[in-house]
């Protein structure tokens, strides 16, 4: 009954751990802010509602709101409006990106451990994943060595993701000028998630937008905005790459969206305060995480640049499936490492998107389960 590329397809691991839940766990295993929009932002929703604002719009998006975004990039690089696509969340940018460069056969470059969207939305579109690694031993950046002996005949792009989701690692000026340079040398398309680029915490973001003609970048409103469910992201891209986006865009959404295009447009001229409140929690979080997690025997966990990902090794004898298991029976929800690729396999995903409180009882729920466990060089608990 099913189509090939349908059955093919496996249900992410991040949803599955989600859905076996109790609603008294504390959820550690889902991607997104424990915010609410910035109240300007709720209050710009209603009035567009109230407004009538509830029609389809243009299939590229409302056109004050792609000049408004051409403006914020236009020191990353020359954008205009018409560079500027506006879809539904990264999500659709990123399915679509691969519906309208990918062929069947084409291979594209992909972080291992990566997103849970990137692999499949290459498979869909008929291409295939070729993965590169991004290790804790390299504090999760990939390695041009490896990337080289990656590139045939038909390797159509490469997926970068920084700041990381699982692994919050961050890029900066030296990786992005290599990667750019790579990608060039083998003629590739660089389709670069930058969704997190809010959230890093030192330093600046750096991002692949200008660096060459072919990048596809894409970015989205559900992070900054804490509006996940208001599906709305963009791309940049150069026009001609844009024209054509767009006619898949229509055929796949017909547009984005309306009144969240409105509320959007509002926040993006007053939302610095909410930003940087935001960035100091995540940071407060990131740093009680990481040293809970360094202090529970059997695990290790690596300083994140970015996003709102803790993403620790550990060295216990069982699958990070299993491991996620026996979390979950003790009430703690989060992501097995193996969720996001085999290189994913001997770590954790969790996403600090929680109070300090609900964080601190994770902790605890995560200590008394790895004293259980067998380490080596620890006598297991009586
Ligand atoms: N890319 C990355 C790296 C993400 O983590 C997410 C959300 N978890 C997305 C894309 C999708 O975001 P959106 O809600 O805009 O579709």
């Amino acid at each position: 009954m099913f189509a090939k590329r349908a059955r093919g397809l496996k249900m992410s691991g991040i949803r599955k751990m989600f859905d076996l839940a109790g609603s008294s766990a504390v959820n550690l295993g889902l991607g997104e802010p424990d915010f609410q929009p910035p109240s300007t932002v709720v209050e710009a929703m209603k009035k567009a509602l109230d407004g009538g604002y509830n029609k389809y719009g243009p299939t590229g998006g409302l056109r004050e709101l792609r000049e408004a975004l051409a403006k914020m990039h236009s020191s990353q690089a020359d954008v205009r409006a018409e560079n500027v696509l506006i879809t539904v969340g990264a999500t659709e940018a990123l399915a679509m990106t691969m519906q309208v460069f990918v062929d069947p056969g084409d291979e594209v470059l992909t972080p291992d451990p990566g997103f849970v969207l990137f692999a499949p939305h290459v498979r869909l579109a008929g291409g295939t994943p070729v993965f590169y690694s991004v290790l804790e031993k390299d504090y999760f950046l990939p390695t041009l060595d490896e990337l080289e002996s990656l590139v045939g005949p038909r390797t159509k792009a490469i997926i970068i993701n920084s700041p990381s989701n699982p692994t919050g690692s961050v890029m900066r000026e030296k990786e992005v000028e290599a990667l750019t340079a790579f990608a060039e040398d083998n003629g590739l398309l660089i389709i670069s998630d930058e969704v997190y680029d809010r959230i890093v915490y030192e330093g600046q973001h750096v991002s692949f937008l200008g660096r060459t003609e072919n990048v596809i970048y894409v970015n989205s409103f559900s992070k900054v905005f804490s509006m996940t469910g208001w599906r709305l992201g963009y791309l940049i891209a150069g026009e001609e790459f844009v024209k054509t986006m767009a006619k898949v865009h229509y055929y796949m959404v017909a547009c984005p969206p309306t009144p969240a295009q409105y509320a959007v447009l509002t926040g993006l001229l007053n939302s610095q305060e909410y930003l940087r409140e935001m960035l100091d929690e995540f940071r407060r979080r990131r740093d009680f995480i990481v040293s809970g997690l360094n202090s529970i025997g059997g695990f290790h966990c690596i300083t994140p640049g970015g996003a709102f990902y803790a993403f620790p090794s550990f060295e216990f004898d069982i699958g990070s499936e299993e491991l996620a298991m026996r979390l979950l029976e003790a009430g703690v929800v989060c992501s097995p490492g193996s969720a996001f690729g085999e290189r994913g396999e001997g770590h954790l995903r969790f996403s600090y998107a929680a109070s300090l409180e609900l964080i601190g009882e994770a902790l605890v729920v995560v200590d008394s389960v790895a004293r259980d466990l067998d380490v080596e060089g620890r006598a297991p608990s009586p």
